[in-house]
């Protein structure tokens, strides 16, 4: 078998010459595991497709960078407009080959967001080749991965130990956040039960995922998050506590006084936020202000509810070996905590919520 060149095949069909945009990330932008690299890069990437023939070769990455630590999982994201693509996964044999292409289960969302994963038998670290196939494509439309990870499925894995009573969401006083309840989104139960913590950190993330615009494309999204969490990653719900869209919702996914998947290693005692979107360049975009205002008055319910001291309020990068929440977001993260911390007190209960709003400055 040879090695195309990744985009010989498209530049030789003569693609849609006006899409034809490439963006490389240069690191991990993943809450868990390792990016797949190629010469040092992540696969973010866009790629127009067209029609070309069932069984055609649209996309072929070439050998990866060899993985710094065992995996026997690859997970791939991205939006796939058109379903009818088969994405592959081959590994190297013997005498410079490889071996024969195994399909990817794929898991397509009608906002067109998909997740593609494939379990090898073993744990192993030889670099690995991915490719999109042809298999019934429609109409020329414009592919995009934005991230493929790799890990070792079944480790880091939720225990799910059973604790009893899990306390409720907390509503947060009115006119502070426009927070979003899981009936609200289309939430699925997790599948199994909770852990309790008790929060002592706040630590800011990006999905590296879509920025939606409006509040249904969002809640779409959440749904395409929780599932890519269970059913891809094995979680038993969604990783984060909050997920903020560009519209300024906060959307509800674990509730905070349990354990959440979103730092590896650092989970217990951490309550995950995170922005909707791709905030690390190339990836292009500011975070959107509603955003921003709807982080800082979470932040500043948190701190409070839980008495978490402003140097808790942190980035996942800060953490652990990751680029999340991306330069652009992360060069926000001192001023948000500086208003974060700066903002008033909010009532634990005692003080009535009407004489509470009317002592707020705004
Ligand atoms: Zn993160």
């Amino acid at each position: 078998m040879t090695l195309l060149g990744p985009f010989a095949n498209l530049r030789a069909m003569g693609m849609i010459a006006g899409l034809f945009a490439l963006l490389v990330l240069p690191a991990s932008a993943n809450d868990v595991g390792e990016s797949v690299r190629f010469k040092g890069r992540a696969v973010m990437r866009a790629e127009p497709f067209q029609p070309s023939g069932t069984g055609s070769v649209l996309f072929d990455t070439g050998a990866s960078d060899q993985p710094a630590a065992p995996y026997d999982a690859v997970l791939l994201q991205g939006i796939m407009p058109d379903g009818g693509l088969r994405i592959e996964v081959a590994l190297p044999s013997f005498g410079g080959l490889w071996t024969s292409w195994a399909p990817a289960e794929v898991k397509r969302f009608p906002s067109g967001r998909f997740w593609a994963r494939y379990r090898f038998d073993g744990p192993g670290r030889l670099p690995l080749r991915l490719r999109v196939v042809d298999a019934g494509v429609k109409a020329a439309h414009l592919f995009e991965i934005f991230d493929a990870e790799l890990f070792v499925a079944g480790t880091g894995v939720e225990a799910g130990a059973r604790t009893g009573e899990v306390p409720p969401a907390v509503q947060p006083s009115s006119g502070t956040y426009r927070f979003v309840r899981r009936a609200d989104w289309g939430a699925q139960p997790p599948t199994s039960d909770y852990t309790a913590h008790t929060p002592g950190r706040l630590t800011m993330h990006h999905t590296a995922g879509r920025k939606p615009a409006t509040f249904a494309e969002a809640a779409a999204e959440m749904r395409f998050i929780q599932d890519f969490h269970i059913n891809g990653r094995g979680w038993i719900d969604v990783g984060y506590h909050f997920v903020i869209s560009p519209t300024g919702h906060v959307f509800e996914g674990r509730p905070e006084g349990v354990v959440g998947a979103h730092v590896l290693n650092h989970n217990t005692g951490n309550v995950g936020a995170s922005f909707m979107g791709n905030y690390q360049p190339p990836a292009t975009g500011e975070p959107a202000a509603e955003a921003l205002s709807a982080f800082v008055a979470l932040g500043r319910r948190l701190v409070s509810d839980h008495r978490i001291p402003a140097e808790k309020v942190q980035a996942h990068r800060d953490l652990g070996s990751s680029d999340c929440p991306g330069d652009t977001l992360y060069a926000k993260l001192p001023g948000l905590r500086e208003q974060i911390a700066a903002g008033p007190r909010l009532p634990k209960g005692d003080l009535p919520v009407e004489a509470y709003l009317k002592s707020l400055p705004w």
